[in-house]
């Protein structure tokens, strides 16, 4: 699998410094894992992502590394390390509080043996794991720009595809035939629109055109990869930015079937969630930690709302909560397959507002103390904004938390005694601003 002279006589090399890639960026978990492939007779070069957005100058946080060392090979190399498996198998590689995810090269579709290849009617490739050569595995992947990799020792950057070019006039151009790469995974197309979120890039018109074209291939994509494709386009400081484009493109009731229909009834939905969308932008951008659970507590709240209002069965106590946030889940988890240990804290979250709204005596510190505390109390800021409660309710939990103890007695016992303390009451419309 030596094939590294030969292949890089083929590639464009550029030094990191005139690309203004500053080495001192890169991860201590990276470098270690390059240098020790590299000491051990292997490559190991930081590819995708992380090396697109150094040179876009922004500051990466999760770093891929390619080689051509099997799995087997790489893992011993390593205190901590692990083969996962899914679509093909990768080595994760733990050091310190960081993950570094390993990847063997592998030839493009079509390019090895085809007993390898499985391919479905519409031409989605449905297993892709035959390894390959440094250039190979540049031809598998999907843009340009997302094809650079970077020699971390040597400080330089190794360029197969003309990335560094498309990069510099922000083209987003796919590797090979567009029409057989959407073809052969419709998720590229999610991935285009976040990357013209993300980065900013226009989509140029014959891929705008593919786009539509395989619009309904989309379906068949499996609901897990999709849940981390989400996670992505809303986590990572361009949610807004990235909800507009689905929306542009059509790929809203696609991806949230549920919430499209919700948004339909009544606009006050789409305020909602975009809201909610800045909330997380900024806090991204401040560094601030983001989960999960928040963005589809938000994005299926209005759903869960209906789902307890038009069943008389759901609409009081805590097992209605359950029994209404299960169906939601269930009507959502074809499209997108939201973890059980996200969807736990959703029911949390949602199950905490009645809570919080009755602010009943014995219940005030339990809830203080909760975990969830802080993004149930957001949520409930957040349905204050589009007035579905007084703010009355949110003020006083803001309040509360500043209090020493003796102020928070105080301030629970002047709370008015709750009149009507019925489970699952829909929400009272009263905007604010
Ligand atoms: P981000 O910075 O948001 O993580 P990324 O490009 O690194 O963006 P990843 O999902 O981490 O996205 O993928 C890492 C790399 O793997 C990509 O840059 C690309 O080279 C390759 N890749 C990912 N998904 C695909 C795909 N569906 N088809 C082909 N190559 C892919
Ligand atoms: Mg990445």
């Amino acid at each position: 699998m030596s094939e590294k002279i030969s292949q890089v006589v083929d590639a464009q090399r550029y030094s990191a410094d005139t690309l203004e890639i500053d080495i001192s960026d890169v991860s201590e978990g990276a470098m270690l894992v390059c240098e020790t492939l590299q000491n051990n007779g292997y490559d190991g070069y930081l590819v995708g992502g992380c090396v697109r957005d150094w040179m876009l100058g922004l500051h990466p946080k999760d770093f891929d590394v390619a080689t051509n060392a099997t799995p087997e090979q790489i893992r011993p190399l390593f205190k901590r390390a692990r083969i996962i498996g899914r679509r093909f198998k990768l080595v994760h590689v733990h050091h310190k509080r960081e993950m570094i995810e390993v990847a063997t090269y592998r030839a493009a579709p079509g390019d090895k043996a085809s007993q390898h290849h499985k391919q479905s009617e519409s031409g989605r490739v449905l297993r892709d794991n035959v390894y390959g050569s440094l250039s190979e595995d540049a031809c598998r992947r999907d843009f340009t720009i997302n094809s650079l990799y970077l020699d971390p020792v040597a400080k330089q950057v190794i360029d197969y595809q003309g990335g560094v070019d498309d990069l510099q006039n922000r083209r987003l151009k796919l590797i090979g035939d567009p029409d057989t790469r959407f073809a052969e995974d419709p998720v590229r197309m999610l991935r285009a629109l976040r990357f013209k979120a993300k980065l900013g890039f226009v989509i140029p018109d014959d891929l705008e055109a593919l786009i539509e074209k395989h619009h309904d291939h989309f379906r068949d994509v499996s609901n897990a990869r999709l849940f981390d494709e989400t996670f992505k386009l809303f986590h990572h400081a361009h949610a807004v930015e990235s909800w507009h484009t689905l929306c542009e493109h059509a790929f809203l009731p696609m991806l949230f079937p549920l919430t499209e229909d919700e948004i339909e009834r009544d606009e006050i939905v789409e305020d909602f969630i975009l809201r909610a969308l800045e909330n997380t932008d900024r806090r991204v951008a401040q560094g601030k930690p983001v989960i999960p659970a928040f963005f589809f507590a938000v994005i299926l709240w209005h759903a869960y709302l209906a789902e307890r209002n038009k069943n008389p069965d759901l609409s009081s106590g805590r097992e209605g909560v359950y029994r209404a946030a299960e169906n939601v889940f269930r009507a959502q988890y074809p499209v997108i397959a939201i973890p059980k240990r996200v969807s736990s804290v959703i029911i949390e979250i949602w199950d905490m507002q009645w809570h919080l709204e009755m602010r009943r005596v014995k219940s005030i510190d339990g809830l203080l103390e909760n975990r969830r505390f802080r993004a149930a109390y957001d949520f409930l800021l957040l349905r204050q904004k589009i007035g579905e409660i007084d703010s009355e309710i949110p003020d006083w939990w803001t309040r509360i938390q500043d209090e020493d103890d003796s102020g928070k007695r105080e301030m629970v016992q002047a709370l008015p005694r709750p009149k009507d303390q019925r489970r699952g009451r829909g929400p009272r419309r009263k905007k604010v601003n």
